[in-house]
């Protein structure tokens, strides 16, 4: 989703800067080389491959309220993290999933990653500013998400909700649903349920 409000980010130059070292990193990525743990520990196993296109929340620190999740529309990891680390492209998610279950940061979590686009949720409007993406690499239905990936998913945001208390969990498709019909019908949102994440598809019992 373009944005060119975003484009004028004053962070955006020096994020931009910041992309050339990461060569090596996508590398490992296209290779479908095995995640291996980096920075602080979190719940799952996540490879930074930082991603330019990001700005500051609106306002700075807002309160993540939702974490969206998104499918990429791609077969492969490769092609998700060309699209999701082109500046020309001016999209992003915080975190890609890969099939193999590979947990992948392209954006920090107190920054605002390009990933909701125009729509809105509990009358939130820029669901950006308040909001954490994950992209799913799926193709779209009748593509499966595979179980090692599910596992990821869910590890990933059982970890969202113990740093983000009273995170909901949504869909593209619910913020924006004249345009969008990510995360699809076969993404399984009980499984969340299961997990005592909560989201608008399935009660979560309290
Ligand atoms: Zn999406």
């Amino acid at each position: 989703m373009r944005e060119a409000n975003d484009r004028a980010d004053p962070t955006a130059g020096r994020a931009r800067r910041g992309r050339r070292a990461l060569c090596a990193g996508i590398a490992i990525a296209a290779a479908g080389a095995t995640a291996f743990a980096v920075g602080r520990a979190l719940g799952p196993r996540i490879v930074d491959l930082p991603s330019p296109n990001f700005g500051e929340r609106r306002p700075a620190g807002a309160k993540v309220k939702f974490v969206v999740l998104h499918y990429t529309a791609t077969e492969t990891l490769a092609q998700a993290l060309d699209i999701l680390r082109d500046p020309a492209r001016e999209v992003s998610s915080h975190y890609v999933v890969d099939r193999d279950g590979g947990v992948y940061r392209l954006v920090a979590e107190d920054k605002r990653a390009w990933h909701a686009g125009a729509g809105s949720w509990r009358g939130e409007d820029d669901v950006n500013s308040v909001s954490i993406g994950v992209e799913i690499v799926n193709a779209g239905p009748p593509d499966p998400f595979p179980e090692r990936q599910m596992r990821a998913v869910l590890a990933l945001c059982r970890d969202l909700a113990a740093r983000h208390p009273g995170v909901e969990f949504v869909g593209h498709s619910d913020v924006a649903p004249d345009r969008k019909v990510d995360p699809g019908p076969l993404f399984p949102w009980s499984r969340l349920a299961e997990a005592g994440l909560p989201n608008p598809h399935v009660f979560v019992r309290p």
